[in-house]
């Protein structure tokens, strides 16, 4: 064996991740056709390879299922994001071990960029240290570039004698594989350049890589062109190794029923805010700005929707603020006899602890200080207790506006009382 060592990319994507997610707590689930739902239990949003065996697609709404489901005996979950946020922290930070070059790409995609002698092997590693460590498979696409990586990734998911691993030997594999691969799979085209590439005769990947690179630029931009040199094992996508800074945050779903009612919005608007300004203390930032907005079905005949922005007097993270500002933009937009869909808050201008600008009229230091206390306290309870030990009145008691989660999975890595119990 040679012992050059080799650069390259690979992509680690995660199999059916929420599905996967329901599976490592509930081994009833494996093998056998199972299904994640999206918020309000609307439509499919993950499929277990056996659900996929039986056709069902994905994004069907659930309600056209719901008997074919119980025909087959396919299992139906819940979205359960606090278990999947968790575990797909887990997975990255067990990624992140194997190189100091990482991207986390998305919920289950990571990036890794390696200089080794025998890529196979070490991908074999992560895939089965992934397993081992956190109960999630993964599937591992590896090539000299980000795109090509991605490419690698699709074949290792779709051949089943690969075992979840694809590599790219060398340019005339890569040549070979790229020459009948469908132009609009590669990462990046969309239709409407796959239809241009298309209707100037390149279907394949291999035509759309040797193509001039002069007539690239002019039927398509720089980033076509991007593409095209990633063909070519030329990397010009580079890692996006640190997560860019938030420039606002966003809370916000949809109603399990449509609401009319004051009370319900104001509680569910509160509680977004007071989520959402808890994520922001932990990142040390302060919002400037927050617009709320409102809004009915859009597929009524009766459509209504609304938002106004409010400015902070000064950028606070202090709840009690900033909710009552938010309720006092809810109340100008807010229109009687209305059946709302959807509430939420969007905090903006963020800018760190460190940078304010005191206003000259504002409350003394000494008030900013007891409430960044209360504030702290608040959270750091929250977090022992894992969710909302505390929360402020106007979040409401019954929430009877939540979304419907009919059979949603126990919180089993982030709450005590809901941690798996063994009988033996
Ligand atoms: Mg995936």
């Amino acid at each position: 064996m040679s012992s050059t060592k080799h650069s390259n990319y690979f992509l680690i994507d995660c199999n059916q991740f929420y599905v996967s997610c329901e599976q490592v707590f509930n081994p009833k689930l494996q093998d056998k056709p199972v299904v994640v739902l999206s918020n309000n239990d609307g439509c499919i949003v993950s499929r277990s390879k056996q659900a996929k065996a039986l056709k069902i697609p994905m994004g069907a709404p659930f309600y056209q299922y719901a008997q074919f489901f119980k025909e087959n005996r396919v299992f139906v979950c819940s979205s359960n994001y606090a278990l999947y946020g968790d575990l797909s922290q887990r997975v990255m930070s067990v990624l992140s071990r194997f190189s100091p070059h990482f991207e986390e790409y998305s919920i289950d995609e990571a990036f890794l960029f390696l200089e080794n002698e025998n890529p196979l092997k070490i991908a074999q590693e992560i895939q089965q240290t992934v397993l081992q460590w956190t109960g999630i498979p993964v599937s591992i696409g590896i090539g000299p570039t980000k795109t090509l990586a991605k490419v690698a990734n699709d074949i290792a998911k779709n051949t089943p004698s690969s075992q979840g691993i694809f590599a790219f030997k060398d340019k005339m594999h890569i040549d070979t594989i790229l020459s009948t691969l469908p132009v609009q799979e590669i990462w990046g085209i969309g239709s409407r350049l796959s239809s241009m590439l298309s209707a100037a005769g390149i279907t394949y990947a291999g035509a759309f890589k040797d193509a001039p690179d002069l007539w690239i630029k002019q039927h398509g931009s720089v980033t076509l062109l991007r593409t095209a040199w990633e063909l070519r094992s030329i990397p010009c996508l580079t890692l996006q190794e640190l997560p860019v800074p938030r420039l606002s945050i966003t809370r916000s779903r949809s109603f399990g029923k449509p609401t009319s009612d004051w009370n319900d919005l104001a509680e569910a608007l509160s509680t977004y805010a007071a989520t959402a300004l808890c994520d922001l203390r932990a990142e040390h930032l302060l919002p400037s700005f927050l617009t709320v907005f409102l809004m009915t079905s859009a597929f009524i005949a009766d459509a209504y929707h609304n938002s106004i922005t409010l400015t902070l007097t000064e950028p606070t993270s202090y709840t009690p603020t900033v909710t009552s500002l938010a309720k006092d933009g809810l109340r100008k937009i807010y229109r009687k006899g209305y059946l709302y869909k959807k509430v939420g808050i969007i905090l903006g201008g963020l800018i760190s602890e460190g940078n304010t600008q005191p206003d000259l009229f504002s409350s003394s230091t000494k008030d900013t200080v007891k409430q960044t206390k209360a504030m702290q306290l608040c959270d750091t309870i929250n977090h022992r207790y894992q969710g909302k030990a505390i929360r402020f009145a106007s979040e409401g008691i019954s929430q009877s506006w939540q979304m419907q989660r009919g059979n949603v999975s126990p919180r089993f890595t982030t709450a005590w009382k809901e941690l798996l119990t063994i009988r033996i």
